[in-house]
This record gives structure tokens, sequence and C-alpha cells, in this order.
């Protein structure tokens, strides 16, 4: 019998563990997953968009892995914390594999990251996402006018929410406070902002065009800003998701509707485009590289300043040395996600990864036996969710392929991993104190007249996994 730890119940951790159940050649795999929350799922429960069900509703297919006999949920564990390190955990698992994600975000290294108002797009999304970290009162949404910094799917995503009506909002998951604070948003005008062109933007079409349709939005582009791109006139030679990119913008360019109000910040409520109420505005720019958010200590953030770029010919920019200021009294970071040292394990500081070869841990270039990496933390952020899948499956066919050849420890660990969790000070959520959690926002939802409703904070949380756990 073969007992591995998975750390990290996000997609590549369940994808993971599926991996290690579902195969012959090794029979009888018992898989435990352990996660820092209480809860499942990592970024499917708290970095999906609450308004993008269907991605959402992977949660079930994920769920049904979490049940399998052979795998075992437990929350609530700190791995990494004092007595709970790498050498611990091999005490009580012949093989670990981190799928720990991309914990942090990206630093731009510009003045002004830090004032009040200049937030992580991370940050924002772990609020709405009822993330037990995130301070409920963390935004107030009292700025007039958002500029997000970075245009790859997480800018499209907290831009769009930002332009949604609360009402939209209502029949999501998003925690109480969260909405009441959408529903009193003075937000009317949102800037996502690139540092290169249109056809270089990381953002999928499916996500972009959904932009173009939200009811009480509309999006403003620049037609001469988009045509300072090379490939824009003429797209035929870009990969497809860079072409049809291209399309859309190109479409909403093309529209006779007014492309870009002069002043930002001010109300425009609605511009004769039928059946709509419009409330806010996305505009997209491009060529703009940040070179410093604008504002002090006392009042906050009050704008960025871009310098404008221009193509370099290699697929880069470079500056021009013009400068242009988007006034807004919160910015949103949002260029990319990137991984964290896990203690005990080496770690890139470059790409913000574990080093490794076919998802083996490498120490000092040397494959450490019975230490494995899937998902972000083993080839950084990028990808949608189903990448995980093949990534996943690589891990496990290394791991699968070392228990074959006895490279993992013969002896069964001496003791039971819940006991050796509870001697290292954790107090793990079983799955059935998921299932109280559950439960527990089902009857908030009830009660407050909408669907689900996420619990927000810690101490909530526990206090549902007890009731059945
Ligand atoms: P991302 O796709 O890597 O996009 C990061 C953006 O930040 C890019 O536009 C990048 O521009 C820009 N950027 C980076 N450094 C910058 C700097 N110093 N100054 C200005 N701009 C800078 O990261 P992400 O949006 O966080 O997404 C992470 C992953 O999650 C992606 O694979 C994404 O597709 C996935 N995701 C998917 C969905 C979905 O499928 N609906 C939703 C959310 C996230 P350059 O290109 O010039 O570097």
């Amino acid at each position: 019998m073969l007992r591995v730890a998975v750390i990290g119940s996000g997609p590549s951790g369940v994808y993971t563990a599926q991996a290690l159940v579902e195969q012959r050649a090794v029979p009888g795999i018992e898989v435990y997953v352990l996660d820092r929350l209480p809860c499942p799922y990592g970024l499917v429960r708290y970095g999906v968009a609450p308004d993008h069900e269907k991605i959402k509703s992977l949660q079930n297919n994920l769920r049904t892995v979490l049940e399998h006999p052979r795998v075992h949920f437990l929350g609530n564990v700190d791995v990494g914390a004092p007595g709970l390190g790498p050498r611990e955990l091999r005490r009580a698992f012949h093989a670990v594999v981190y799928c720990v994600g991309a914990a942090t975000d990206r630093r731009l290294g510009i003045p002004g990251e830090d004032l009040p108002g200049s937030c992580s797009a991370t940050d924002f999304v772990s609020w709405y996402s009822a993330h037990p970290d995130a301070p409920a009162g963390r935004f107030a949404l009292t700025a007039r006018s958002a500029v997000v910094i970075g245009v790859g799917n997480v800018a499209v995503d907290v831009a769009r929410v930002l332009a949604r009506e609360a009402a939209e909002l209502a029949g999501t998951d998003v925690p109480q406070t969260a909405l009441g604070t959408f529903a009193d948003s003075r937000v009317r005008d949102i800037w996502m902002v690139g540092r290169r062109g249109p056809s270089q933007a990381k953002f999928t079409t499916k996500e972009l065009r959904e932009l173009g349709s939200l009811p009480h939005a509309e999006v403003c582009v620049r037609p001469e800003e988009l045509a300072l791109d090379p490939a824009y006139g003429d797209p035929g030679g870009l990969p497809a998701v860079n072409r049809r990119n291209v399309e859309v913008l190109r479409g909403w360019a093309e529209r006779p509707a007014p492309q870009e109000p002069d002043r930002p910040g001010t109300d425009r409520p609605g511009t004769g485009r039928p059946g709509t109420d419009l409330v806010r505005r996305i505009h997209l720019r491009f060529f703009l590289r940040p070179a410093e958010i604008l504002g002090d200590a006392e009042s906050g953030v009050r704008g960025v300043r871009f310098e404008r770029t221009a193509p370099d010919g290699w697929g880069g920019v470079r500056g021009t040395g013009r400068y242009e200021d988007i006034a807004g009294e919160l910015v949103l970071r949002s260029v990319g996600y990137r991984g964290t040292p896990q203690e005990g394990l080496p770690f890139d500081q470059e790409g913000g990864t574990v080093p490794h070869l076919e998802g083996r841990v490498l120490r000092d270039g040397v494959p450490s036996p019975g230490e494995y990496v899937a998902g972000w933390i083993k080839r950084g952020p990028t990808g949608v969710i189903g990448t995980n899948r093949p990534c996943a499956k690589q891990t496990a066919a290394s791991l699968l392929a070392d228990a074959g050849a006895g490279a993992l420890d013969e002896e069964p660990p001496a003791q039971d991993p819940v006991t050796v969790l509870r001697q290292a000070g954790q107090r793990p959520v079983p799955w059935r104190g998921w299932l109280g959690i559950e439960a527990a926002e089902a009857a908030l939802g009830r009660e407050l007249g909408r669907t689900v409703v996420k619990i927000p904070d810690w101490d909530g949380l526990l206090a549902a996994a007890r009731t059945t756990g």
C-alpha cells in the first residue's frame, strides 16, 4: 500500500489525486489531499469570478474525485508551519506532491505602488470571492474611476465584475458584505491598460467578447491607438487567439457609436443603445507602460502615470519619453501571479517555481525520491484550468514510475496521517466538515433570499465545519 499526500485541493491537486487513484499499475494507493483552508477547490472556489457559473460548476467534477473511497480530504492543515515541513510529512507518507499554486502577485516595481487605493487584483478577487484571509471591509468602491493595469484574463475578470450592477451579482455566491459594497459602488469608468499592443494582449477571446455584452456597461476603444499595432490591419499571421482578439477589438472600433468620451469620471446615462441602461464604461487602452502611481499617503491614489510605448519590431515595446496620466482613485495591479517559496523545498526565485524534472523535485539538480510538484508551482502561473490535467498526469506518472522502480520507501510510514498532523498541532477538517460548511452556506443563502452565499471568515467556516466534522 502506497500512501501519498497531495498538498493543495485546487485543480492541479485534485487532478493529481485522480491520476493516482484511477490507474492500475500500482493498485490500492491512498491519497490524502491536504489544504490550508477548511474548504476544497482552490482557485475554482477563490479565483474563478462569481459570475462565471459554468466554470465554477467544475467543482462538481472535482468533488467526485474528493469523494473517491481512496481519497481523503483534510482541510485546515498548514503545511510548512513549524513541525510540519517536508521531513515530518515524509514520516507519514511515502510520497508528497506539492500542488500549492502561486500564492501571491507580481510587483510592478514603480513609485507609489503601495499607496492606499493601489491594490493587487488578486486581493480584489480574494475579497469578492470571500477568501477568509481577505477582510470583509477591504474594499469600499468609493472611486469614480478605477485603473486596472494589465490585459490578462484576471484584468478582464476584475474589470467585468466592477462593471456589473449589484443586481447582476445577487444571484451568485458573493458574500453579503461585498454585495452591499457593489450596490453602493460609485465606480463609473474602468480603464484596462496594456503596455503592449492589442495583438499581444493575454486575455482570451471569449472573455474579451463578454465585456461587450454586459447589460449596463459599454466598451470604449480608440481606433487610432489600436492601429499603432503593426498586426492590427492584417492579423492573418497571428496565432488564432490573438487574431480573434484583434477582430473583436476592430469590430468595436468600427461601431458607429462614440468611441471614447473625453472626460473620465463623468456620468453618461445611456447612449441610446436600445434596451440598455448604461451605467459604466470600460476603456481598453494599449501601448501605455506604468511609470508611477500618483497620489500621497494621506489621500491615497489619484491616478497612474503611463509612458507611451511603441512596438520595437521584436514583439516588445520601447518607451517614447511621452507620458499620459489616467485619473483614478482605485488602482488594481493585474500583472500576474507569483509562486512563493515552500518551507524546506528548493525554489527558483526567478520563475517563482520549484525546480523539477517531469514533476520530480530537484534538490541540487538531483531528483529527490518521494517529492513532487504539479500545477502553477511546477510550471508557473499560466494556462487555463484544463492545462492542469496533463501537468498532473505527468507528475503522477513520475511518481508511479518511482514506486515501480522501488525508489520510494518500502516500509509503510509509522503512524496514520491524522495522528501525525495532530501531533504537529494541526486540527484537520475532514470532508464531512466541509459538507457542514456547504450546508451552512446554503442555509445562509435561503435566509438572505439568495442562492448559496459564501461564509467569508475563518471563525464562521470553522464553526460550520464543527457542526458535522
Ligand atoms: P497573465 O495572463 O500573465 O497577464 C498578465 C498581464 O500583465 C499581461 O497583460 C502582461 O503584459 C501584464 N504585465 C506583466 N508585467 C507588467 C508590468 N511590469 N507592467 C505592465 N504590465 C505588465 O496573468 P493573469 O491575468 O493574472 O492570469 C493568470 C493565468 O490565469 C492566465 O493563464 C489566465 O489565462 C488564467 N485565467 C483564466 C481565466 C479564464 O479562463 N476565464 C480567468 C482568470 C485567469 P505582457 O504581456 O506585456 O507581459
